[in-house]
């Protein structure tokens, strides 16, 4: 009982961490680092990426204690897992036909870990603390219907739980299906060091893995030869993967979102291109991204945006700027040289125009890394942020 008591304590204590965690409150670097605890978003991420950053020791940490102790994450860390299992415990519902539906959680976790060998992390969306944080990034962006109704993950679980009564967690979850997967390998490797009979299973793991591993790659390999990719660009926030795989990648948890200490990230809301639909885009309002920071690349657990250091920014090209001379005080004779002053990259020089007599700012595009400084100080909106020209 003391045991029992224990646990509810520190799910309780981590579901309220999560919560905290995942509001828009401006924790900085600690901004929805929960996210970054989850084995299967790690998984995914360090087999697209091939690359391994200090916050994903969280992610390798849990995946080694699951090894050893199953369902470690479940019985003490997943907040998904705590609500669903109160939702379900509160259900008064007589559904019990799911209970004949065989647990594809671990099938799940092996397709989408393949998959992302292939190119794509399949199914990372169904991570159960990437729908957790999913629905908590609607407080940090602009609030309509269709943007709520998109991020509606966590509810959309706990009402599926409620009438189908632990049906998420025991059947479905991908990370709960990989901790299982984990805990069958070590018993079976073990069983085969200590020269034990195997215990009988219709889907030996061999045969699952084999099975998994091979839809993982075809839908890997064909997936996106069947999606047409967008012709459309935005502009990302800075160091992001390509598009095709930043689309796939991101979790859309709104981290880059709620740490962007002048606001200039938001959800990417445009009907014309729903592969990207609640990425992150960079809109310039009155700010601009800064010379000294690097915080949305920290927080992101997926690293669709890649880690860099703050030295580094001079070479991240996130955007260019183009002046249209015709809005640009200079061009009505009269005095300005604010963008020039604004850029901390030395990319704007004021010269003489073709017209006699007239100066024009002129931005060196190699030198420019679409930082937005000079186009939110200019008072004529005269010059305007695009994606990065190729220079
Ligand atoms: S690096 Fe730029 S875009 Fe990213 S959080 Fe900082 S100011 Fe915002
Ligand atoms: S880019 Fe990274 S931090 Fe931003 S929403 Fe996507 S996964 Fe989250």
């Amino acid at each position: 009982m003391k045991i029992v008591l224990k646990s509810e304590t520190v799910r309780i204590a981590s579901t309220l961490a999560a919560f905290f965690m995942a509001l828009p409150l401006g924790l900085k670097g600690l901004t929805g680092i929960f996210v970054w605890t989850s084995p299967f978003i790690m998984l995914n991420s360090i087999i697209i990426l091939k690359s391994f950053v200090v916050l994903n020791l969280l992610g390798t940490a849990v995946l080694l204690v699951v090894i050893f102790k199953n369902r470690f994450f479940c019985r003490y860390m997943c907040p998904a897992g705590f609500c669903c299992d109160k939702i379900s415990g509160i259900s008064r519902t007589k559904v019990s036909i799911h209970k004949k539906m065989p647990a594809v959680g671990s099938w799940l976790a092996l397709i989408s870990l393949a998959a992302a060998f292939a190119g794509i992390p399949l199914l990372i969306l169904l991570d159960p603390l990437a729908i957790f944080h999913g629905t908590f990034s609607i407080l940090s962006g602009d609030l309509s219907f269709v943007t709520i109704l998109s991020l509606s993950g966590f509810p959309l679980l706990l009402a599926v739980n409620y009438i189908f009564p632990d049906i998420w967690c025991s059947r479905i979850c991908p990370l709960g299906g990989l901790q299982d997967l984990l805990t069958d390998i070590r018993r079976r490797t073990s069983r085969l060091i200590r020269r034990k009979p195997q215990e009988s299973d219709p889907y030996s793991p061999a045969r699952r893995f084999f099975l998994a591993s091979g839809l993982g790659l075809i839908s890997g390999f064909v997936l996106p030869k069947l999606i047409s990719p967008s012709r459309s660009q935005y502009i990302r926030p800075p160091a992001s993967v390509e598009p095709a795989t930043f689309n796939t990648l991101c979790i859309r948890c709104g981290n880059c979102i709620k740490s962007c200490p002048t606001n200039i990230i938001t959800n990417h809301t445009d009907y014309s291109d729903l592969t990207s639909w609640m990425t992150p885009e960079i809109n310039f309002g009155d700010g601009y991204c800064l010379e000294t920071c690097n915080l949305c690349s920290s927080v992101c657990p997926t690293g669709s945006i890649t880690h860099f250091s703050p030295d580094a920014k001079k070479i991240i090209f996130m955007g260019s700027a183009v002046v249209n001379y015709k809005e640009c005080l200079l061009a009505h004779n009269k005095e300005c040289d604010r963008c020039m002053a604004a850029c901390k990259y030395n990319a704007v020089k004021i010269v003489p125009a073709s017209r006699l007599l007239l100066m024009t700012p002129e931005i060196d595009q190699k030198k420019c890394v679409g930082c937005g400084a000079c186009a939110v100080i200019c008072p004529t909106s005269a010059i305007n942020m695009i994606p990065p020209l190729a220079v």
